[in-house]
């Protein structure tokens, strides 16, 4: 097949590619260089009934096909996906800014491990059973849920999207999606693929539009039973608000202010390489970047001088070169919102070391959007800059004095999704993994990823867990049978 972006975006409803019902579209703009090259749709809760039905009419027949089925017609979308990788890329980087090579490297590939990893899970799924002895046995039926809703943002747009999609179509559910409005593109390549793959009419829908007039009828359609997002915190409170009181399913992956914490033992090559990728990995547009680095106070300006040397060497530029270590941020309200965080930094006080200012990059980019990787010092742990997610390019520094204060730093957060900490010393290492207060740690490495492993955050990071078999239960319900002896 030859995957070719269109000029008008569709939405994926029982199988083929439609014009939203009311004809409206959103303009969908490239970040790196300010141009339209694209329209979405801007559908409502007109499209979403339609995709609900076909949902409903597709869930008798696809929750009863045996999984070996289900994993035949999932795998080849995972392989569509990697013979597409080019095209699905270069899409990519056109609607998030987000440099090329990352796209080829990361965000496409995870697309089809996904889609992969949970065909072949489906497979392996199995229930439990309780025996009470000479008395009565207890097997657990796990069967899905209905119609789920998956909704999603536009950091990692086919990453994310297909992470959610992945598991509910596996457990056998019929899934109604929406990516996000901002990065639509990759969403509607993967519904050319769903056809071309042979995933029956109305398994899989995608709807495109806004939150409020999209995003917002998935979550109250009365036929939705599931909701998997991942998003803002914002969001996720609206969405809890609608979901609980109609006993919905919720799922919420949401924000991140991320804690890196360096101790003097750590293996200091490997700590500055990484902490330079896990500040401004894609813009530092990823719920998993650590914004809030901690450092020992014996090695503060050590790590102050070099860290800020690496951050002025990263180039800032067109995202379709190779040489590019930063693209664009996703759009203009969010690249005003990012600088307005780096002038609230400056009011509050605090230094920028480095960065802190937009950039232009001539020729095609001279419109874009791009922001100088930004370090800020000189911040107290509960200032805004400290509490609040900027989700850009920008971290702050903060010393330590002990393991304890490092903790009390650390945990000054609302919000609790994941934490790094770098040490030698293996027990110092356990006894700050179990006291910080995040759902995934990573000691001495970053965004090294197992898809088995639980995926989510505490307080205001979220509710429930995704990935492996976690994802399997929250697209299920379990029903135990018992039956007396
Ligand atoms: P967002 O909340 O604005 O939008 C996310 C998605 O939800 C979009 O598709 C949007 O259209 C939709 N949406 C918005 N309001 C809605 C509503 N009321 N009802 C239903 N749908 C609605 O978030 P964003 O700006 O696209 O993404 C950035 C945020 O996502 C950051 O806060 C980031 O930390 C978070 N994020 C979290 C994770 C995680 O795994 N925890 C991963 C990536 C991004």
């Amino acid at each position: 097949m030859n995957l070719v972006a269109p000029s008008h975006i569709a939405n994926y409803i029982a199988g083929t590619l439609q014009a939203p019902l009311n004809n409206r579209y959103i303009p969908n703009i490239n970040p790196a260089t300010g141009e339209m090259y694209s329209q979405t749709p801007d559908s409502d809760e007109g499209d979403v009934a339609s995709a609900v039905i076909a949902a409903k009419t597709a869930f008798a027949s696809w929750s009863t096909t045996p999984a070996e089925e289900r994993f035949r017609i999932i795998n080849r979308i995972a392989q569509l996906i990697d013979d597409n990788l080019n095209a699905l890329a270069l899409a990519e980087t056109n609607d998030n800014g987000k440099p090329l090579w990352l796209s080829k490297r990361v965000d496409i590939p995870r697309a089809s491990s996904n889609f992969r990893f949970f065909a072949t899970g489906i497979m392996h799924f199995s229930t439990d059973s309780h025996n009470m002895v000479d008395k009565a046995i207890n097997y657990t039926l796990r069967q899905p849920v209905g119609v789920v809703g998956c909704i999603s943002p536009w950091n990692l747009p086919l990453y994310l999207f297909t992470w959610k999609i992945a598991p509910a179509l596996a457990a056998g559910n019929c899934v109604v999606a929406k990516p996000s409005e901002v990065t639509p593109m990759t969403a509607h390549l993967l519904s050319e693929i769903c056809i071309e793959a042979g995933l029956p009419a109305g398994v899989l829908n995608i709807i495109h539009g806004t939150g409020p007039g999209c995003g917002a009828a998935i979550v109250s359609h009365p036929d939705i039973k599931a909701v998997s997002f991942t998003g803002s915190t914002r969001a996720g409170r609206e969405i809890a608000a609608t979901a609980a009181p109609m006993f919905k399913k919720i799922s919420l992956e949401l924000g991140g202010k991320n804690p890196n914490i360096i101790f003097p033992d750590c293996d200091w090559d490997k700590m500055m390489r990484t902490t330079v990728q896990s500040s401004f990995s894609n813009q530092g547009q990823i719920c998993l970047c650590g914004s809030r680095i901690l450092i020992h106070e014996s090695i503060y300006e050590k790590f102050k001088s070099e860290f800020v040397a690496r951050v002025q060497k990263l180039t800032v530029g067109d995202p379709l070169e190779d040489s590019s270590k930063q693209g664009a941020v996703v759009s203009r309200p969010h690249y005003e919102k990012v600088l307005a965080c780096i002038a609230l930094a400056k009011d509050e006080g605090g230094t920028i070391l480095t960065g802190g200012a937009p950039v232009t990059v001539g020729g095609r980019c001279a419109h874009g959007l791009f922001i100088q990787p930004t370090v800020i010092e000189g911040l107290g742990a509960a200032c805004r800059t400290n509490m609040e997610e900027i989700f850009g390019p920008v971290v702050t520094l903060q010393p330590f004095k002990d393991e304890e204060e490092a903790l009390l730093l650390a945990n000054t957060s609302d919000y609790g999704l994941s934490a790094t900490i770098w040490t030698q010393d293996i027990s110092r290492a356990n006894r700050m993994a179990a006291k910080v207060q995040s759902g995934i740690i990573w000691v001495n490495c970053w965004l090294l990823r197992d898809l088995r492993t639980p995926f989510g955050g505490f307080k205001n990071s979220g509710v429930g867990r995704e990935g492996g078999w976690e994802a399997l239960r929250f697209f299920t319900e379990p029903k135990n049978v018992c039956i007396e002896l």
